[in-house]
């Protein structure tokens, strides 16, 4: 039970491979397709979550980003299988999150997911070292109770360290929480969330308690998780840092995805230099539904309605130019 470390040329590989599939498709790992949350409380309904769709390719760093209140949290506790979608479809590495039984549901989350949430309390436990931290899943998981061969545990130990030793935190293996920083605490989090090898890890907010200098070193932690294990990563963050070093970033708005940013690199032909190229894209629903960013609505004071022309390879979109008080488009509608 060690940790596979990959060649370069195996990870290259890989990567190439990913980049070769479609972006969308059937073999995405994470499918949400119109997915609605109601809250009721005490009479007063809550839609949380309105219809969201989502696609996450296997072995993506991705960040969600989105005001407070746009329900973020929301959709990460679905895919963590701590709630259920009022309505819609989501899937997970082939789980159906919508159907699946209450047995089914603790397997999820045990070996499926992992998830580091932003208390960093919330990750670890108070009274165990960080090793044992790590230890405890595979022992959850491990169905044969608490009573188990000296090689099982000694192979959970070894994978412990390991992990541990991955995330830059191996120092720290003896000490509980209390004794490490809170950056620390949060590298340590994201090893307890790796131990049973999910095949998603999800977090919420997880530099939310942090400063910056901190944040990237715990960014740096996933991107490593992510490279050297192909865990696919699904990252909620204000942090803008964080936001700018992953490949595609999402933007949820009024419980609906609105926009994404893709980065690439560009090799500028004429200098050779290589520069990262971001462009922004809406997502467009299956009944023709597109959300402009407000940035841009704002900037050409787009309202109500806009004027729309269809070209051979593009769709423009212009300001209404119709005066209010009559052109012959208006009068002619009296
Ligand atoms: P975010 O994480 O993006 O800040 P949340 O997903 O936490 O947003 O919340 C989205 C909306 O749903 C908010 O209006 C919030 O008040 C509401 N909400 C979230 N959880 C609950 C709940 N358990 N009961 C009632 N309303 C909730
Ligand atoms: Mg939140």
């Amino acid at each position: 039970m060690t940790i596979q470390n990959p060649t370069f040329d195996e990870l290259a590989r890989r990567a190439a491979a990913r980049r070769d599939q479609p972006a969308y498709g059937h073999d995405a790992l994470i499918t949400c397709d119109r997915v609605v949350r109601v809250f009721s409380t005490e009479g007063v309904e809550v839609q949380a979550l309105q219809g969201l769709d989502l696609l996450v390719r296997e072995g993506e760093l991705m960040a969600l980003v989105g005001a407070s209140g746009s329900g973020k949290s929301t959709l990460m506790n679905i895919l963590a299988g701590l709630d259920t979608p009022t309505a819609g479809s989501a899937r997970v590495a082939g789980a159906d999150l919508l159907t699946m039984t209450a047995k089914d549901r603790l397997r999820y989350r045990r070996e499926t997911v992992g998830f580091v949430w932003q208390q960093t309390a919330r990750n670890l436990l108070p009274y165990l070292t960080a090793a044992q931290n790590v230890v405890l899943p595979m022992q959850l998981r491990g169905g044969q109770g608490w009573f188990t061969g000296k090689r099982v545990r000694r192979a959970r130990g070894t994978r412990a360290l390991e992990l541990l030793e991955l995330l830059g935190v191996a120092d720290c293996r003896g000490r509980r929480p209390d004794q490490m920083s809170g950056g620390q605490q949060q590298r340590v989090a994201i090893a307890v969330a790796l131990a049973n090898a999910p095949a998603v890890l999800l977090a919420d907010e997880p530099t939310g308690e942090l400063d910056s200098h901190t944040a990237e070193d715990i960014f740096a932690a996933f991107r490593t998780a992510n490279e050297t294990l192909g865990t696919t990563i699904v990252i909620v963050t204000h942090d803008q840092t964080v936001a700018g070093e992953v490949r595609r970033t999402v933007a949820i708005r009024d419980g609906r995805t609105s926009t994404e940013v893709l980065r690439r690199t560009e090799v500028d032909e004429a200098t050779g230099q290589e520069a990262v190229v971001a462009r922004e894209y809406a997502m467009l629903d299956r009944a023709g539904r597109l959300q402009l960013p407000a940035d841009y609505t704002r900037a050409l004071d787009m309202r109500d309605r806009v004027a729309l022309e269809l070209e051979s390879d593009h769709i423009g979109v212009w300001p209404d130019d119709s005066t209010p008080s009559g052109t012959s488009e208006r009068s002619g509608a009296d």
